[in-house]
Order: structure tokens, then C-alpha cells, then sequence
């Protein structure tokens, strides 16, 4: 590139960053995700950092925030609150350990603090009173904001000693106030906050201190401005001084004697990160001594005695390339977008739920279109918004088929459904997904036939239906793509050892309309095998606590239908069990076990039983085993490598055993 192309292109970056910084930092309303901020803005650094000669004192590779609002009483901040420089991987860790053993020499430490993301505050105090709160800003002056931070109950008005002192911290909405804040503003018809931050930031740049009481706000506090008299010699005993004067400070901060321990520190959090009741956007990691802090100085910009490691990004901007549809199982069509890949929260991502033709039309989303795609912890990605100001006129409408891609047979919409429905029973997508649920693993559980094995032998008309399985030979198996004797004779193993799995499995594998996992188990256990089920009336089954009047319609109707008798006569011919083996649920009355009544939750990896064995065990004694902790969990049995349930029980307070402690209370 030369000067001048590196000209205009600087320009154009330094335009777009203003624009989206002035939206994030003075409107608190961002219109792209950070991610895109972040990409954008290293460009820049990296085309100044080529061409030194375009540098600009009022870039925004050099400014610290945005610009102070005139409605608010401007504050100077002596010290100036700074930003921080980033990391994005654990190479600019090991740079930045570099740069700071080069200065320090060999014996340093670290503490490790987690990024909270909201905003920064400055908070004064005189004589122990609390007397003026203010906004970051541009980082030398910020807005006066103190009648709004005195609503936040967790900031101490007067201090355990009567000090005089500047500190630093992040104010934030926790989780749970966002969600509700913005349920409430989506019933008023007003629009939603994008985050947590600008709910928080939106929240304390309030007029009327009135509102930002009612936002359930919070803060924590990092930072002392000067240290002055207290003896404070390094940034821990700094933050325990502030939790000494009665300041809230996070707990989960750690000390760190080398660069390796950070990096366990930071890759900790990335796993464990969603179960906080708050947002976090990295780690802050900094030198501890406050004389090498001064050794290291700073640039305009940032400390260069810290860093921050930033989460690998759970937001990022695409292209839409095409809008796929998927026929399922019960006949939903559900559009699926393709993108191109794209790197979210650590995996490449390059198809994202739509869920509806509803939500297509409300996000106003068009092929080709700049989008949003969002993917956190094991949710499936999502396509979030478009970027409506990136659109080139290009883009295309999409149009939802008034048929069947599979089928053709004309799609409906049900009563009540925003979804549209293939409602051909022959339909053969509806089929092949229905043969994927019987084989799957709540379900029959055959290894070795996945969704590409079934969709082979569909294709191929080797089956039709589920007692087809039950059918097919190892010559036929032989001749599917990439199938060896070995895995052929696995699979008919597999499939033969199906035959003698307890009834729920097969119940549920039948996929009867609105008849889950649990619901299989129930009716397995009431009624024991197929024929006393096949039997039972409606009224019966509505008698069953757990079958809603819909499920016990549902299964009525099955059973009346010639095919599905026809079928379950095949499967019977097949050798497939049509009986209950499972262990009786013993009522809660019944049972003296120490686990009648108690919901436990099954994690990491259990070494001398199965989940399966530990979970029928448990119910056997009245217990309940559920896929989830929460406050109703009475106790969690965590095996080897638990991971997020394991510290969410932690943080409840909930009972945790080792295998050792279940088996000799299962064996009392
Ligand atoms: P930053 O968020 O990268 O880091 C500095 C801030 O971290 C501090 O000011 C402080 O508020 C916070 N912090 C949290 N916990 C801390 C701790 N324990 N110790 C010290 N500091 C802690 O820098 P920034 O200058 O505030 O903002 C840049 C961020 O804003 C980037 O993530 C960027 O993506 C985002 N941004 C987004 C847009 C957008 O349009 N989406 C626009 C502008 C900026």
C-alpha cells in the first residue's frame, strides 16, 4: 500500500471509529459488536504503526473514551483514569511479560482481576464522606454523576476510617436487572438495551437520579488514585486496604508468580465465565509492586504495567451468503443461515438459527446482508441484527416457499404456530429425522449409526422405516461409503444389543407427538409394557400426574393408527422388548434412603459407575436427578474434570460429594 491509499484508508477507519465510539461511549446505543470495534481499531494501530507519518494526536488509537456530555457538571480527574491496552491470545501475554521483564529484570508478580464490563467511576471521599462520583470521560475530565451513584446500595456512603482518598471502580448491571430491565422496556414498546454495560452506562447518565435507583446497579472497586499515607506498596495490599474501608472489591482475584500462571488463570474463566451472575470481558492483569508500576510508567493511553486479555468475542459481524431450509422431524420448515465462516467465541461458525419467517421480517434480515452472529457458551448460533448502514442495495428479500423443499406438498400454519408445517406424513424429510431420533441416545441409542449412516441408507431405500433397522444385513452395510468389516460388524452389534433396551427408550424413539424423555419414562413405568399402554384410555392416561390433556390425545391417537400398529408387529417379529426394566419409582413416603426426595445433579466423570447406573440408582431411592444445577438442587455428586456445574454449585452453596461418599451412602 502506498501513502496514499494508507491516507484514505486511515481516514476512513478513523471515521468509522469515532462514529461507533460516539454511539457507544456518549449515546451508550453501540450499533456493531465490540468485536468489530476491536478489528477495526487494530487496523488503524497497524497502518500507524507502518506509516508513522499519518499519526494524529486526535486519533482514536490515542483517545481514552468519548466525549463529556454538557448536561452533566464536568469533573477533572487529577490522576487520569486510563484505558488499558489489550490482548487478544496468549502470545500478547508472553509480549507483554517480555516488555515488562525487560524493565523490572527477573523478580516480579502479578494479580490476575477479572474485567467486569461496564464502566469506570472515580469516587471521592473527604474525611471518610463520600462527596463526588464521576464518569471515566475522556480520561482527564468526566462527568459528575454522584447523585446517581449514591442510589447504588453496595457503595459505601461513609467509610470504616476517616480518609481522604480517590478510588476506581466498574459500575454494572448484573445479569438478572439487565434481563428484566429490558423485558420491561420491550412491554413498553421501547427499545432494548444492547448490554449490560450500556444499561449500566445509560442508567447513571441520567438526569433524574430517581431512574438509576430503580436499575438495581452495582460497583467494584480496583483502584486507588493515590495511594498517599496508607502504606499500600502493591496493588494487592491495595485492594485489601479498599475492602478494609469497606469498599465491595471481587473476590475472584489471584496472585500470579509468572506469565504461565496467568494463563491458567485467564483460560480458567473462559469456561467458567457464564455461570457469573454478571458480564465480564477478559482479565485485567497487572505488574502487583506499585514501584514497578512507576518503574513501567504509561503511554497516553494505557499503563504500561497492565493488560487486558480480551474473551475471544461471542458477537461477531458476517455475511449472510444464502437462507437454507430444513424440514423436521414433526414437519417444521426452519430457516437456517449460511454465512461466511466466521470465528465466534473460539469455533468457526458458518450456519445460525432463524428460527421463524416472523423473525426474518421483524429483524428485516435480506441475503447478502452485513449481520450480527451471536454464539455463547453451548447456545446454537444465532444471528443477532443486521447492519442495516453497511447495506450496498445488493441485497435481496427472501421469500419463505409456499411448498414443501422436500416434499412439495403445500406447507401450513397452524393455529396458534408462527412456524410453517410440511404436513404430508409420507414426507420423506419428516421421515429420515424421525429415523435420527429413534437411533439417537435418549432414544434407542445405537452407536455407530449417526445422522450421515441413516441418511445413506435412506437414500438408498435400504429403510423405510424404524423396523427396517432391524432388518438390514452386514452385505448391505458393506456397500455404504467409507463402511469396513470392522465397523459394519460394531454397528450390527449395536443394533442387535438395541433389541433388548427397556421400553422408554423405544417410546420415546417412536416420536409420539409431545412425549419427551421423561414423559417415555413415566408411562413405562405405569403401565409396564406396550400392550397395557397400547390399551389404556385417554382418561387414563390424563389420571397420570406428569401427561398433560395434550400428550394424553397424542398418544390415543398413535395407537389408534393402523401404521403405527403395523410397525410395532414388525418390531415385535424383530425381537425388540416391549417391556419396562427399570427399577420402580419408589414414592417419597416409602423410601428411608438419605436421597427420597432430594434433586441431585451428576457431574464430570464418574469412574466405577455409569451416569445411566448412578442416575437409575438414585431414582430407585426416591431421589431425583436433574440435567442442571439450580437453586432447587439439593445436592451435586461431581466425578472427575467437572467443570461450569461444579462452580455454579459452589457458588449456590449446594452440597457437593465425591463418587467415593455416593457409593458408600447408594450401598447404606
Ligand atoms: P477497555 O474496556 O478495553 O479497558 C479499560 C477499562 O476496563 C477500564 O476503564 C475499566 O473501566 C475496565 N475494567 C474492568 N475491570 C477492571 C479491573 N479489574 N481493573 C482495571 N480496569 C478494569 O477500554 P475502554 O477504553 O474502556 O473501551 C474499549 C472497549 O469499548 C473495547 O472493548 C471496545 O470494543 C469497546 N467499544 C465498543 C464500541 C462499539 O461500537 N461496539 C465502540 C467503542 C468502544
Amino acid at each position: 500500500m502506498d501513502l496514499n491509499a494508507a491516507q484514505q484508508k486511515v481516514n476512513e477507519l478513523r471515521d468509522l471509529l469515532n462514529q461507533y465510539g460516539h454511539e457507544y461511549y456518549v449515546l451508550d446505543k453501540p450499533t456493531v459488536p465490540d468485536a468489530e470495534y476491536d478489528r477495526l481499531m487494530r487496523e488503524l494501530m497497524d497502518l500507524e504503526e507502518k506509516f508513522p507519518e499519518l499519526k494524529s494526536a486526535d486519533s482514536p488509537t490515542v483517545r481514552i473514551g468519548g466525549t463529556v456530555l454538557d448536561m452533566f457538571e464536568k469533573v477533572v480527574h487529577e490522576i487520569p483514569l486510563l484505558s488499558l491496552g489489550n490482548a487478544f491470545n496468549e502470545q500478547d501475554l508472553r509480549d507483554f511479560d517480555r516488555r515488562i521483564r525487560q524493565v523490572v529484570g527477573e523478580d516480579y508478580s502479578y494479580v490476575c482481576e477479572l474485567k467486569i464490563d461496564g464502566l469506570a467511576v472515580s469516587l471521592r471521599y473527604e474525611n471518610g464522606l463520600f462527596v463526588q462520583g464521576s464518569t471515566r470521560g475522556d480520561g482527564t475530565i468526566g462527568e459528575d454523576i454522584t447523585s446517581n451513584l449514591r442510589t447504588i446500595k453496595s457503595l459505601p456512603l461513609r467509610l470504616r476510617e476517616n480518609v481522604s482518598i480517590e478510588v476506581r471502580g466498574e459500575a454494572f448491571m448484573p445479569k438478572r436487572s439487565f434481563e428484566a430491565l429490558n423485558k420491561v422496556k420491550e412491554e413498553r414498546g421501547e427499545e432494548p438495551f444492547a448490554n449490560p454495560r450500556n444499561a449500566a452506562a445509560g442508567s447513571l447518565r441520567q438526569l433524574d437520579p430517581k431512574i438509576a435507583a430503580t436499575r438495581n446497579l452495582d460497583v467494584f472497586l480496583y483502584g486507588i488514585g493515590d495511594v498517599g499515607e496508607s502504606g499500600v506498596v502493591s496493588h494487592s495490599e491495595g485492594l485489601d486496604y479498599l475492602d478494609h474501608l469497606g469498599f465491595k472489591t471481587n473476590k475472584e482475584r489471584r496472585k500470579c508468580a509468572n506469565v504461565d500462571a496467568v494463563i491458567e488463570f485467564v483460560n480458567s474463566w473462559v469456561e467458567r465465565r457464564p455461570n457469573l451472575p454478571y458480564e465480564i470481558d477478559g482479565i485485567v492483569i497487572k505488574v502487583d509492586s506499585l514501584a514497578q508500576q512507576s518503574d513501567l510508567g504509561t503511554t497516553a493511553k494505557s499503563p504500561r504495567w497492565a493488560i487486558a486479555f480480551k474473551f475471544p468475542a461471542e458477537e461477531v459481524v458476517t455475511t449472510l451468503l444464502a437462507i437454507e431450509l430444513n424440514v423436521g422431524r414433526t414437519g417444521v420448515v426452519t430457516p437456517t443461515a449460511v454465512l461466511a465462516p466466521v470465528k465466534v467465541a473460539g469455533s468457526t461458525v458458518q450456519r445460525a438459527s432463524l428460527h421463524n419467517e416472523d423473525l426474518i421480517r421483524e429483524k428485516d434480515i435480506k441475503i447478502g446482508d452485513k449481520v450480527v452472529v451471536k454464539k455463547a457458551g453451548d447456545i446454537i448460533p444465532e444471528v443477532v441484527n443486521v447492519i442495516a448502514e453497511q447495506r450496498t442495495g445488493e441485497e435481496v428479500d427472501f421469500q419463505m416457499p409456499t411448498h414443501c423443499p422436500e416434499c412439495e406438498s403445500e406447507l401450513v400454519r397452524l393455529e396458534g404456530e408462527v412456524a410453517l408445517r410440511c404436513i404430508n406424513p409420507k414426507c420423506p424429510a419428516q421421515i429420515r429425522e424421525g429415523l435420527i431420533h429413534f437411533v439417537s441416545r435418549d432414544a434407542m441409542n445405537i452407536e455407530g449409526l449417526g445422522e450421515k449412516v441413516i441418511s445413506q441408507l435412506f437414500s438408498e431405500k435400504l429403510i423405510k422405516d424404524v423396523a427396517d433397522i432391524y432388518k438390514l444385513t452386514s452385505e448391505q452395510l458393506l456397500g455404504l461409503e467409507r463402511m469396513g468389516e470392522k465397523s459394519v460388524s460394531n454397528l450390527i452389534t449395536a443394533i442387535e444389543a438395541s433389541k433388548s433396551n427397556s421400553l422408554e427408550k423405544l417410546l420415546f424413539g417412536l416420536g409420539i407427538r409431545h412425549v419427551g424423555a421423561k414423559a417415555a419414562k413415566t408411562l413405562a413405568q405405569v403401565f409396564g409394557t406396550m400392550d397395557k399402554l397400547a390399551e389404556a384410555t385417554e382418561d387414563e392416561l390424563k389420571s397420570i400426574n406428569e401427561i398433560g390433556d395434550k400428550m394424553a390425545d397424542s398418544i390415543a391417537a398413535f395407537f389408534t393408527k393402523e401404521e403405527a400398529q403395523e410397525l410395532l408387529k414388525e418390531l415385535v417379529i424383530a425381537g425388540v422388548n416391549m417391556e419396562y426394566k427399570g427399577p420402580m419409582p419408589i414414592s417419597v413416603e416409602q423410601s428411608d434412603s438419605f436421597f427420597a426426595g432430594k434433586t441431585v445433579v451428576l457431574t464430570g466423570k464418574l469412574e466405577r459407575l455409569t451416569r445411566g447406573e448412578a442416575k437409575d440408582r438414585i431414582e430407585s431411592l426416591g431421589g431425583n436427578v436433574a440435567g442442571s444445577v439450580s437453586k432447587k438442587t439439593d445436592l451435586v455428586i461431581a466425578g472427575e474434570d467437572a467443570g461450569s456445574k461444579l462452580t455454579k454449585a459452589e457458588q449456590l452453596g449446594i452440597e457437593v460429594w465425591d463418587e467415593d461418599k455416593l457409593l458408600e451412602e447408594l450401598e447404606k
